[in-house]
This record gives C-alpha cells, structure tokens and sequence, in this order.
C-alpha cells in the first residue's frame, strides 16, 4: 500500500536512529511522510533495516509538544510519579500550563542568567544531543562555553562510547574510527566483541554477514551470544567482566608464539616492552579459568588474527560501558598494533557509534574537557585560538561530566561548584542515566530547569520550562556517522504548531543569556552556522564546504582541500599521536564495581533491541515498531529459567541495590547462565533504574553493563 501511493515530493535525508547513518528518501504527501526508501548513500547502498524503514511516523504523532509550557506555580517536582508514568495518557496539563515563546524564553534565561550572576560560571550546565545535527551541538555548546561561562557542557557520548574515545585519543591521537565499516570486505578476520550488530547496526551487519559468505572468519566475543553469532567461525563467550583478561591472552600468544610484527612495532609503536612484561602473566592456560574460554581456542584465535591478510575489529558498548572501557579498549589497540593490524585496508579499530550523531556532536564539542575538534580546553594554544575565535573569555578548566553534574546539583549548598541550573536539549536523562532515583531527583532539585524537546519526556515531566522542538525531517542539517562521514538532511515537513528549530532555541536563549547572535540566511541559519563550525574544526572538515554537502549528501573526513576525496582509511604512514606512533598503554584486571553475591546473585546487562531506540521515546511512538515490540521482556537462558520454573511471559522482579522493575520474561540461550539482559528503552521498567553509576576513570562512563541484581517470580508489571 505504501508504496503505490502517489506523493508530492521525494526529499533527501540521512536516518535519524543509530550511527551507520543510512542515507534515505521521505515520500510526502500533503505535509506528511508517508514511506521511507533507502538511497545510494555509501555506509547502506540502498539498504534500510526496519528501524530506518518504518520508523518514521513517530514525526506525526499526536503526541508532539506544540507550545511552550510552562509548570504550575506551586507544582512540585515529584520523581517518584515517574514510576507510575504512562506515556500515552498521563495528562501534563494539571503539572504545565501554555505559554508563548516570548514568556517562556524570558522565564528561563531570566532564572539561568540569575544563578550565573548569583552563584558564578559553574552554577549552569547543560546536555546537548546526539540526535541533534553538528551545527546544533556546535552552536550548544559555544552558548554553554560563553553565555553560561564554564565547560559544563556533555552529553549521552559519556554513557556510550567515552571510554573508547579516551583510550584511542591516548593511544592513536584520534577518537574515531580508522577504518569504515564495509572495508571488512577486504579483512579475513572480522573480530566484534561487545556488540550486537544485527540489532544495533543492523545494516553495518550486512556488511559483515556479506563478507563472511565471501570467507571472512567472523570471530564473536561477548558475553552474549547474539545473532552474528551464527555466521561467526568462533564465538568467543567470555564471563562477564573478564574481557581484559581475555584480551591480554590474544596479546600473550602473539608475543610467545613469535607472531608479532616486530618490523611494524620498531617503526610505529612506543611502549611494547611494558605491554610485552605486563602479558607475560596471561598466559590462555591461566586465562581460561578467569574468562571461561579454552586455552586452544584463544591461541587459534590469537593466530587467525595474527596472520590474517587483514583483520579488523568492531567494538560495541560492550567493551565501554565498565570501569574499565578504558582498558578493554586499550587492550583493543594494543592487540591491533603487536599484529600489525591497522593502517592499511581490512584492517584497523571501529568503535561502532551509537547514535545517528553522536561521533559529529562529539566533534562539534559537546564534551567537557574539548573544544571543537578534540582541542583540550587545557592547551593553551587551543584556548587562545577559541578565545580569539569567539571573541569572548573562556574557562580553561574541563566542565563535569553527565554523571558527575547529577552528583554536583545535589551537592551541598556550601559547594561553589553546585548545579543549580541545566538546559538540556534533545536529551532524556532521566531514562538514559544510570541509578534513575538518583538523577531523578539530582533533576528535580535543580533550581531551574529548561528543557528542549519533540516530546514530553520523563525528563521534561520534572523541568521548569518545556519548549517545543523540531523532529530531524523537519529541518536541513549534517550529521556524521560512524564511519566519520559527514551526511546532509533536508527538511521534508513542517513542524506542528508553535514549535521551532533547534538552531532559532539556542539562539533565543544565547541573546537571553547576552549574547548577540545573528546566524540568518541560507536554511535559516544552518549553512552560516556550518561555516563557522568547519572553520572551527579546519583540521578535520575544511574541505567539506555547505556547497560540497549539496552536491555529494556525504563527504568523508579528514577532508581538508576541495578536491580532497576524504580518507576512508587513516594511520596509513603515521599515527595522530604528538611523534605519530601508537602509544600502548597496558592493562591489568580490574573488576566491577559491583559483584555478585549471596543477596544479589546475578549480573544485570542492558542495552538495546533491534526495533527501538535509546530512551524509547521516538521509536516507540513509531506505529509499526511499536506494534512489533510493544512490551518490554528481561532475556534469560533457559537453563536459569527451568531452575527458577519459569515459563516464556512470566512476569518477575528484578532488583539490584538501586530499584527494581517488574517484567515479562523471554528465553534467549545467548545470555549466559547467572545473567540477565534487560532494554532501556521502555519507561515502564526501566532498565536503569537498577544500573551502577560507577564510573570508569578516564572516560567517566557507567558500569552499564555490569551490576548484581536479585531475581524472583512475580510482581506487577
Ligand atoms: Fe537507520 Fe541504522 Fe537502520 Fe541504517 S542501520 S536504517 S542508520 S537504524
């Protein structure tokens, strides 16, 4: 039926869910999408998975912010309702009342220009978006760093992929990948640990199932057998939370075997002899009891991927989400440099990124502690470059972190660097955090709070402020996706109502916070604010003009001439380290935060689902997606399952130390025994509320993969 209809116009855009960053076509009718095709983009060649497919109406739904509101006088902020929340009825306009935009603007820069002036530069905060484009995080996060004058600025990079990012910045000099997803055509050896790919990345999947038929050895690693795990040559089931025992294994049959490529480390690799001492312990034989895998199997393994012609490893938020992201993905490096396995084709590191633009929002400079294009804010030529660039004073103190602004705004008042004020933008953290009570309330005690959205999220319900936002069809805009390739939408629709872009908010609220900002012109604003990003971020983008964008929809980078093709494989002669060698860092076994014990005897793992996204609140508002998986169910192996005689659909409750949610329960033989996954994306049990706000120290990530939880038949879901 969708496809028979006859439309008004075909519109070019890029998806909008996770970072494989498919380039597609809205057919619309009368103002409306009515289907989705995929087009030639170069990361999908025409493909789609059901997410990219189907969930597009979530755009028209009845559900959508219209106005500004605005909450009751008297209305107290009540984290706990949000446990009884449902989305598709609870009604906001007994907690807001409407507004105009004029009203609702002067309230809120009103009340964060007065905690700044009150209480200093660190009073403010805010969280930008991965959902948003580039130019909505650059112009974010330049308000943040000079209208509320400090580096309190992040966003939900720091529960995805920060750790990764801290160990490659370290350890090649550079965050993203060095290698696009479909270049495993080229490798033999297609190494993925802590991902789920055909869920997650479905259609950077395809890639993978397609050069495995081809004969590449696909080796899965993770604690969770998932559905690549049918085309891999070996899977790889570790324990939970033993990956760098694991890792350094593979690095210690490298090494003792004389597999390393000693010419490539004498060349290209600084610190081999701390790695080479520090593995010497890690032997397979004493592995094997710690991770649960057979000594024979990982020396085959370590040996595949030595000699592979090219081998190339894919990494999910497996491998981040832990105390030690940052060494799992260190022992990643290392494995690819003793094996001489990257700057070259089929080789190389790829952090699959989560969201649509979380590598471009990243690059944009929605983190704390850089400005655009990875430039610390404690260098202080980079500093000087910015203060002269955006003619203003700047902090040279890196801001708080997401978790570490839930822990600053429930400070004590005494605290000089207390959040007492946040802007969040196109973020729910009050679903996305980990210890949901705990953010939940750090939320609700904030003196003010406004927040910028397309729907009344669990986040919005405890804000002061609510303005009315613009879906991703209904604007022009660049995104980059995992493969560092920066991709153009266009708007295809109008917005509903009195909402507005995202790019006329922030800028209402910078001239309320003082600020003179007049991005106008070409796409109301978006090319003038791209130019000022790409000279921003010269060293990465300069040569990807708005111009080029029109002509070519993606572009990869670095790209740094008109001419310049872009560079799909990077490191090829040297790294982007200070004297261009791998720095390798070794790592030794840290665990969890939180074990299992008699109380809480079994490991809690979230993460996603093929048909919904993140927090939920798109996809699920999506009808077809929706209607697939409409219902949020924990995956247990069936062997857990018959010792607890539990059948499929069973409700039961799973508790950890934090909060406890009530859930039907599916049978997955992938999760192993003593575990359970559950997604996060459903409000009405919320995986998080459980979740450990431990942080790994370096790229300060959640332990959300790792927590003990209780498990008993029952409750009410
Ligand atoms: Fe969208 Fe990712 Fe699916 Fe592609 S693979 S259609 S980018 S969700």
């Amino acid at each position: 039926h969708i496809g028979t209809q006859v439309v008004d116009k075909k519109v070019d855009s890029v998806c909008p869910f996770c970072g494989v960053g498919c380039l597609l076509t809205y057919n619309v009718k009368d103002d409306v999408i009515v289907s989705v095709e995929g087009r030639d983009g170069p990361a999908n060649h025409n493909r789609l998975c059901v997410k990219g497919r189907f969930g597009f109406d979530y755009a028209h739904s009845p559900q959508r912010l219209t106005v500004p509101l605005i909450r009751r006088p008297g209305v107290s902020k009540d984290p706990e309702m949000l446990n009884k929340l449902n989305r598709d009825s609870s009604d906001w306009s007994e907690v807001f009342r409407e507004a105009t935009w004029e009203e609702a603007l002067a309230l809120s820069t009103g009340k964060l220009r007065g905690l700044r002036d009150t209480y200093g530069n660190k009073a403010l905060a805010g969280f930008g978006s991965a959902k948003g484009s580039n130019e909505e995080a650059y112009l974010f996060q330049k308000l943040v760093r000079t209208g509320f004058g400090s580096n309190n600025v992040d966003h939900c990079t720091r529960l995805c992929h920060a750790s990764s990012v801290a160990a490659l910045l370290e350890g090649v000099g550079s965050g993203a990948v060095s290698n696009q997803v479909n270049d495993v055509e080229h490798s033999d050896l297609i190494f993925v640990i802590g991902s789920n790919p055909t869920a997650n990345h479905p259609v950077a999947a395809t890639w993978m199932k397609n050069a495995s038929k081809k004969g590449a050895k696909i080796v899965l690693a993770d604690p969770r057998i998932t559905d690549i795990g049918k085309h891999a040559w070996r899977t790889l089931q570790f324990k939970p939370d033993t990956d760098v025992a694991m890792l350094n294994a593979l690095i210690h049959v490298v090494i003792e075997e004389g597999l390393a490529d000693q010419d490539f480390i004498a060349k290209r690799a600084s610190n081999f002899e701390a790695l080479r001492e520090n593995v010497k312990g890690y032997s397979p034989e004493a592995m094997e009891p710690i991770c649960g895998i057979p000594a024979q199997t990982l020396r085959e393994v370590a040996r595949e991927f030595a000699k592979a012609k090219g081998a190339m490893i894919l990494w999910g938020m497996g491998v981040s989400q832990h105390v030690h992201g940052t060494d799992n993905a260190r022992c990643l490096i290392a494995l690819v440099t003793v094996t001489g396995q990257i700057g070259k084709p089929g080789s190389g590191l790829h952090p699959l990124r989560g969201q649509n633009n979380v590598q471009g929002a990243s690059d944009a400079g929605l983190i704390p502690m850089m400005f655009p294009n990875y430039q610390r804010v404690t260098n202080k030529a980079a500093h000087a470059w910015f203060e002269d660039f955006w003619n203003t004073k700047l902090d040279d103190q890196p801001g708080y972190t997401v978790v570490e602004i839930m822990h600053k705004a429930l400070a004590d008042d005494s605290d000089p660097h207390k959040v007492r004020g946040m802007y969040i933008m196109g973020e729910n953290p009050a679903m996305s955090d980990p210890d949901l009570n705990h953010a939940r309330h750090a939320l609700a005690s904030l003196e003010h709070m406004v927040v910028q959205d397309i729907f009344m999220t669990e986040t919005a319900w405890l804000a002061d402020v609510v303005l009315p936002a613009t879906a991703w069809p209904e604007k022009d805009g660049t995104v980059s996706n995992t493969d560092r390739m920066v991709q153009l939408g266009k708007k295809a629709v109008s917005p509903p109502g009195q909402a507005k872009p995202d790019l006329w908010i922030i800028q209402e609220i910078a001239r309320g916070m003082g600020l003179n900002w007049n991005y106008a012109g070409e796409s109301d604003g978006v090319a003038a604010v791209y130019e000022e990003m790409r000279q921003a971020m010269h060293a990465a983008i300069s040569g990807i003009t708005w111009e080029r964008l029109q002509r070519e929809s993606s572009v990869t980078y670095p790209c740094l001439t008109a001419e310049d093709p872009g560079a799909p494989t990077v490191f090829i002669e040297k790294f982007a380290t200070d004297d261009g060698r791998v720095h390798l860092v070794p790592a030794d076994i840290i665990p969890a935060n939180e074990r299992p014990d008699a109380e809480y005897p079994f490991v809690l793992i979230t993460g996603r689902q093929l048909e919904h996204w993140h927090t939920g609140s798109m996809t699920r508002r999506a009808t077809v997606l929706d209607a697939i998986e409409p219902m949020a169910t924990a995956s247990m192996c069936g062997d857990d399952m018959q010792a607890m005689s539990l059948q499929a659909g069973d409700v039961i409750t799973i508790a950890s130390r934090r909060g406890n949610v009530a859930i039907h329960v599916r049978r997955d033989d992938g999760t192993p025994r003593g575990a359970v996954f559950v997604p996060f994306a459903y409000y009405e049990a919320a995986a998080n509320l459980m979740t450990n706000a431990a942080l790994d120290p370096f790229g300060k990530i959640p332990e959300f993969k790792y927590c003990a939880v209780a498990i008993r038949r029952g409750g009410k879901p």
